[in-house]
């Protein structure tokens, strides 16, 4: 021990512009520690302090308390008192106290495993030196039953005895007002207060058994052996197990010198960004209050002032403050404490050109002195995400590179889709608050009926759920609301696909379509009133509140040509209809990975025929019905060709169980027997015939396909056909045909037979010929496992995570929202497995579907269409698996594009 104590540092001091440390030695001196020790180096005023290191920590859980703290006993006096010099203070002193806040510090932050000890060194004669120094008795013994109530719950573990008592020291202040007769903390007065210390220590020795430490020394090492404990409770050792941090880590110890910006009218505090958060230009800004703690400026009791004075002048306009007012009530720090303003502004300039990135600063002046206590890399909206990268890069603060790496590739959601327009949203009032299920806002008159979706300019549809058969409503109305339903519910889920804003299972609305009135807790509002949907965060707004449309050129569309730059991946949508075509391209979509047939028979005379299909005797019947689906499939297909002209399309063959296509209400089918000219019964009959006890393991996908084979030859006849018709009109199309749900390869050739066959008799037909391509989906497990069979009479796979990731984990997707919920709670999963693809358990499906598909057939084209294909994480997975293209709906176009960039970014580091 001796040798080691010779060799090794174990505290680390920082403070007066100079630090022992720096920002690299996060592992030993943890994060906090080394940013800290970084800020001092390069002359940042932080308050003084040390920091003692994580090897200390495993020093401790190895040799124990006491021979922890007599190796550092000398270390950790010679640096308090570094610190009493820097700061001119000294522990307990009645004059001039030295005051310490003590905290942990892992490498990684790990939150709530420690609170924080603040005011340590309080006892009775350093309560005077408070009062001295500050002149505000109250504040000087609020503070000291502050740290008696922390140090006595953090560090003498002074808390509930079980589950059904109170926590002594609320139950203190409890009485203490109950006695008073207030009902607010501030409304205590000192005498209240110095009551509420001695009552406090106590309740500690009532704990303990032992007094309460005077004795700042006691205190301090206390409250340091308490951290170290602390890095073996079983909340750390929980945490550590969720997120895979070893135990040999060890947390540091942050000492510092507390400072005070509530001193009287030479300080202040205050907080402020380098740039502006919101919009990303580039102007110093934020908030500070003289004579004031932290959180009074976050507290909203007294109203802030402006740091800079570009910045006031602003706010006095909005503010409708006059500027004699402003001058003389809410003068900015620029005019009030000019000399401090100017270090200030010297530090943000220094700290973001030290960090490269916008830093988020909080300052404290005590007694005309400027302390810098935090800086970080700002929390932004997704408008000065990208901005911000923009003007960093043109300035040559960073590389291309680092402005790619970031962009929060999720968040550019925001971007793509409209916004509530100038401040009105702000003053505007909340009727409800439902699930924001597809985002975006919208405004505009409430219908009911979907087929009268079109009665005003901009209408609202609001509908206790949605069915398929409201889609051309759906798309026709600015934003859907619907009373039930979650965030995969038919609203939801067509919504998203629309890029629509929706709001979904507003619980509190109450919707009678007999009197076309909705209710919201008492208040009516009736079809033609104006509301507004904000699709992002699910809140319902009286009134009409202006949209303006997402921006996609500027800074946004730089940041995407840079994306395309260093991607290495293709980025297909998944798409349908010729809107959604359009739009996906406008994003950046280079063809479409999955065009869902299916969803092209959901509405109009395709239903009729679609059902006529389904009700059919025999063979002859259902040719018959699919000869008139024939050229309503082909013009669909013609029209999402078009719309995609030089980019390869790829087009699913029927996939969902066919009842799916039937009404199950009573009043449906009576509606689809009039149109039919058939009788109710024969339709119940059907209807009956069709279920299936689980549909989605059942009669669907190419099982469809090899039990009737004509309506893989109409589709096929409907794909090559609209394929010909454009290249006569000197279209260029790519088709690519993919076969659903196979599990086996025999399938998979029974499919593709009929296929080739009808494709050959087509370009006989027209004596003319194209290139297309079929393939299959890859979302059955045997699939994957068999791939190398597969692979060698497939042209392309495409992974459907969606099924995938319910036959390999056996959660079906419709009843999953359950208990995923619960399992993510409980930490069974880490995440929803049908959002975030498992790369632990179904990623190896489709790691050994694309290697061994590759094994067979080299040149096999891998992509993926599950929802997967537009999270980022599962895109950088994509990436590493070595897939040509992800797939994902229009509005996560970019979002993908991004995540690929990143991947290949990080790939080369
Ligand atoms: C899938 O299963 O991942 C897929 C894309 O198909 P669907 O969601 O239509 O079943
Ligand atoms: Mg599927």
């Amino acid at each position: 021990m001796e040798t080691l104590k010779d060799v090794k540092q174990r505290v680390y001091k920082f403070g007066n512009k100079t630090a022992d440390g720096n920002s690299t030695m996060k592992n030993l001196l943890g994060g906090k520690g080394a940013n800290l020790a970084e800020m001092s180096a390069i002359g940042i005023p932080v308050p003084p302090g040390f920091t003692i290191t994580t090897d200390v920590c495993t020093e401790y859980n190895k040799y124990g308390k006491n021979e922890v703290v007599a190796l550092l006993k000398n270390d950790v006096e010679e640096a308090v008192a570094n610190v009493e010099n820097l700061m001119g203070t000294k522990f307990g002193s009645n004059e001039n106290p030295c005051l310490l806040s003590v905290r942990s510090g892992a490498r990684v932050s790990m939150p709530g495993m420690m609170d924080t000890v603040l005011n340590l060194g309080m006892n009775d004669n350093s309560v005077q030196g408070l009062i001295a120094k500050t002149g505000n008795a109250r504040f000087a013994w609020d503070s000291y039953r502050r740290f008696v109530q922390m140090f006595g719950g953090v560090v003498l573990g002074v808390g509930a005895k079980s589950k059904e008592d109170h926590d002594p020291f609320e139950e203190i202040i409890h009485k203490a007002k109950e006695a008073k007769g207030v009902q607010l903390d501030t409304e205590l007065e000192v005498e209240d207060l110095k009551q509420m210390v001695a009552d406090f220590k106590a309740a500690c020795t009532a704990y303990t058994g032992e007094e309460f430490p005077e004795d700042p020394w006691d205190q301090l090492w206390a409250s340091i052996t308490a951290v170290f404990d602390s890095w073996m409770n079983p909340r750390a050792i929980y945490y550590r197990g969720m997120n895979q941090i070893p135990e040999e880590w060890g947390t540091a110890v942050n000492v510092q010198a507390m400072v005070y910006g509530n001193m009287g009218n030479n300080s202040g505090t205050g907080v402020a960004f380098t740039r502006d958060a919101a919009t990303g230009e580039n102007v110093f800004n934020g908030e500070y209050l003289i004579n004031a703690q932290g959180e009074d400026v976050v507290a909203g009791v007294r109203t802030p002032q402006q740091i800079t004075l570009e910045g006031s002048k602003r706010w006095a306009v909005l503010a409708g403050v006059s500027e004699e007012d402003r001058k003389n009530k809410y003068p900015s720090l620029e005019e009030l404490m000019p000399a401090i303003y100017e270090e200030l502004n010297n530090t943000q300039d220094i700290l973001e050109k030290h960090y490269n990135d916008m830093q988020d600063l909080e300052f404290t002046i005590q007694d005309g002195k400027l302390w810098m206590l935090q800086t970080r890399n700002g929390k932004r909206t997704a408008a000065a995400m990208v901005r911000i990268a923009m003007e960093l890069l043109k300035d040559g603060m960073i590389t291309e590179k680092e402005a790619l790496l970031m962009q929060e590739p999720a968040k550019l959601d925001e971007l793509l889709h409209p916004v509530f327009d100038g401040d009105a949203i702000k003053a505007a009032k909340v009727l409800a608050k439902g699930l924001p299920a597809s985002p975006g806002a919208a405004t505009g008159q409430i219908v009911f009926f979907a087929d009268e979706a079109n009665k005003y300019p901009q209408s609202i549809l609001v509908r206790v759920e949605t069915s398929p058969e409201d889609l051309e409503g759906m798309n026709i109305a600015k934003g859907i609301l619907t009373a039930r339903g979650g965030m995969t519910s038919h609203a939801a889920v067509v919504a998203r696909g629309m890029g629509k804003c929706c709001v979904s299972g507003a619980g509190n609305i109450q919707i009678n379509y007999k009197t076309r009135v909705m209710t919201i807790d008492g208040e009516e509002l009736k079809e033609g009133d104006w509301i507004s949907l904000n699709g992002s965060t699910g809140e319902v707004y009286d009134g009409k509140i202006g949209t303006k449309d997402a921006e996609l050129s500027g800074n946004f569309g730089e940041i995407m040509k840079l994306a395309d730059k260093y991607r290495k991946l293709g980025v297909r949508t998944n798409a349908e209809t010729e809107r959604e075509c359009k739009v996906a391209v406008q994003f950046g979509a280079e063809g479409i990975g999955l065009c869902r047939t299916e969803h092209m028979f959901f509405e109009g005379e395709r239903l009729v025929r679609m059902r006529e299909m389904i009700l059919a005797e025999d063979e002859a019947g259902r040719r018959e019905a699919l000869n008139k689906l024939l050229p309503i499939q082909r013009k669909d297909f013609k029209d999402v060709f078009a719309a995609m002209a030089g980019f390869p399309v790829t087009v699913r063959l029927l996939d969902p169980p066919l009842h799916e296509f039937v009404p199950h209400e009573e009043e449906n089918q009576k509606e689809m027997a009039d149109e039919m000219g058939i009788s109710v019964e024969a339709i119940k009959q059907k209807v009956e015939d069709l279920k299936e006890f689980n549909p989605m393991l059942g009669h669907r996908g190419c099982r469809l396909g090899i039990t009737y084979p004509e309506i893989t030859e109409m589709q096929a006849r409907a794909i090559i056909e609209a394929a010909m018709e454009l290249k006569a009109e000197g279209v260029k199309t790519f088709p690519e045909i993919m076969i659903p749900l196979i599990g086996t390869v025999k399938e998979f050739k029974l499919q593709e037979e009929i296929v080739r066959r009808i494709a050959e008799q087509v370009f006989e037909e027209k004596g003319d010929r194209i290139d297309y391509l079929v393939g299959t989906m890859i979302e059955i497990p045997r699939a994957a496992l068999t791939a190398d069979k597969i692979a060698e009479a497939a042209e392309f796979f495409s992974f459907g995570t969606n099924d995938l990731t319910q036959m390999g984990f056996g959660y079906s997707r419709d009843d999953a929202g359950k208990f995923l919920p619960i399992y993510i709670e409980k930490g069974v999963l880490k995440s929803d497995p049908f959002q975030v693809l498992d790369q632990e358990g179904i990623g190896q499906l489709v790691e050994i579907g694309t290697s061994k598909g590759r094994s067979t057939n080299p040149k096999l084209k891998v992509g993926i269409c599950g929802e997967h294909g537009g999270e980022p994480s599962s895109v950088e997975f994509c990436h590493s698996v070595g897939m040509n293209y992800v797939s994902c709906s229009p509005f996560r176009v970019p979002i993908a594009r991004l995540a690929a960039a990143q991947a290949a970014i990080k790939e080369q580091a």
